[in-house]
């Protein structure tokens, strides 16, 4: 280990780094750091840098808790693409030794090893959709294409053109980081981008996505712009998903084992598949919580009121096929399962810690989630899909907050205490929301009666 250490030193600084970030996350997902100078790596490696918790949103620690230690992790090393002289690592949580409860990455990695002894690697491709905005002289903000008044702005060539330079920067990064892009375009809406790139097992996915933002958000700002994850900037238009394609893998050979020849349903997609996609929809309302876990994320989970018509995303805890009108989807190509309800503002670690457990107690269980929706869900009505038996997802923050509270899932995958305090979090956002009384309500009410 300690020549492994000195290698990586070395390797680092012949590459020009001068620091080193030993990076964690708070509740939701963002990258947090003390900065430690190249010399002092060694110490760092072995989780000299301590920290507060009690700093950090939705950390359940108090001002006199004992510190917290960062031990990065050296496989996740990403050196920033825009200032090589600043190595990043994801990092795991300590506190007095032992793996702290609170940790993120922690909480991902211990249902990853449930997820190990049953055989299973879990595999995660994560479609980040974002927004790049600018600033304008009003105080408000404007999408950075110059056609923001088209109405079907979708894989719109002009739109990327037009943002050559920003975009570039951003794919050309992330393939230097060796995350292999395969496509991205314009997106729904007016500003708005994704990005694809290939699936990996779902640690390094969640330490990737983590990064993206980080990223994104710095190269925007260096070309006098702003990246905004909001999942639903503009009520008429498009929001920002994060949809998760989940498959589970052979530990060891690697074969996938969603995987399978087309089914009676017209599917390319195993027992297993099935299984696992009954689990999450088990769980799907106290998922969404992690998953679309802000006030704004349930704007996005609409069916209508969009400039194209309809949003993409899904209101339904149901499945289908290769169409988007549902929160579990299979692709046509098969093997992998897409869950459609997550946003851009998710923390990844907590978001596939959920939602792998419940895929893993659907394989337990043998569950079977019945026969896929090809339909078009949209156009059900409320009473159409209450005699088919389908629920609606979360409609609020604060709906979703108590489907996490009810169900035992959430306690299972995040132990109790961060448990709780994700609840309470959360809890508080919505109600402060639920105070504030806004311009829509002074418009229509005030002058009404
Ligand atoms: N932007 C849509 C969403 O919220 C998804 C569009 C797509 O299918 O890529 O989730
Ligand atoms: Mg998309
Ligand atoms: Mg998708």
């Amino acid at each position: 280990f300690v020549r492994q250490e000195s290698t990586l030193a070395a390797d680092l600084k012949a590459r020009g780094v001068k620091y080193a970030l030993a990076s964690f996350v708070d509740i939701h997902g963002i990258s947090k750091s003390k900065i430690v100078p190249l010399e002092h790596f060694g110490q760092m490696l072995e989780g000299s840098e301590l920290f507060t918790g009690a700093a950090l949103d939705g950390v359940p620690q108090e001002v006199n808790d004992e510190e917290v230690s960062a031990r990065p992790d050296p496989d996740s090393l990403a050196i920033l693409p825009w200032n090589p002289e600043v190595a990043w690592f994801a990092s795991d949580l300590h506190l007095e030794n032992q793996p702290f409860e609170a940790c993120s990455r922690g909480i991902l990695k211990r249902v990853l090893a449930q997820a190990a002894d049953m055989g299973f690697q879990f595999n995660l491709g994560i479609e980040t959709e974002f927004f790049i905005f600018k600033d304008t002289a009003d105080g408000g903000f404007a999408p950075v294409s110059a056609r923001d008044n088209l109405a079907k702005p979708c894989y719109d060539v002009r739109g990327f053109l037009d943002n050559y330079g920003l975009l570039d920067e951003i794919v050309q990064a992330m393939n230097g980081l060796g995350w292999d892009v395969y496509s991205f375009d314009h997106e729904d809406a007016n500003g708005q981008f994704e990005t694809d790139f290939q699936y990996a097992d779902a640690l390094s996915m969640a330490d990737r996505v983590t990064f993206f933002r980080l990223m994104v958000g710095e190269m925007a700002r260096r070309h006098g712009y702003f990246a905004s994850f909001m999942p639903k900037p503009f009520g008429d238009r498009t929001g920002s998903g994060a949809h998760y394609n989940m498959s589970l893998a052979e530990l060891g050979s690697g074969r996938n084992l969603f995987a399978a020849d087309k089914d009676r349903y017209g599917n390319k997609l195993s027992r297993l598949g099935y299984q696992f996609t009954a689990g999450v929809l088990r769980h799907a309302p106290a998922i969404c919580a992690v998953i679309a876990p802000t006030v704004n994320s349930y704007k996005r989970l609409v069916r209508r009121g969009n400039q194209s018509g309809f949003t993409w995303a899904p209101i339904f805890v149901s499945y289908g096929n290769n169409n988007r009108t549902n929160m579990l989807r299979i692709p046509l190509a098969g093997g992998r399962v897409e869950c459609r309800a997550a946003d851009i503002a998710g923390n990844i670690y907590l978001g596939a810690a959920m939602i792998l457990a419940a895929g893993l107690e659907g394989i337990r269980e043998e569950l079977d989630p019945g026969a896929p929706h090809a339909e078009n869900m949209y156009l059900h009505s409320e009473a159409e899909l209450d005699t088919m038996g389908i629920s609606a997802l979360p409609r609020t923050l604060g709906e979703a907050v108590d489907a996490f509270e009810q169900d035992p899932l959430s306690e299972q995958v995040m132990g109790p205490i961060m448990a709780r305090s994700f609840a309470q979090y959360k809890r508080e956002e919505w109600e402060e929301y639920h105070r504030h009384v806004s311009d829509w309500e002074i418009r229509r009410y005030l002058k009404l009666f």
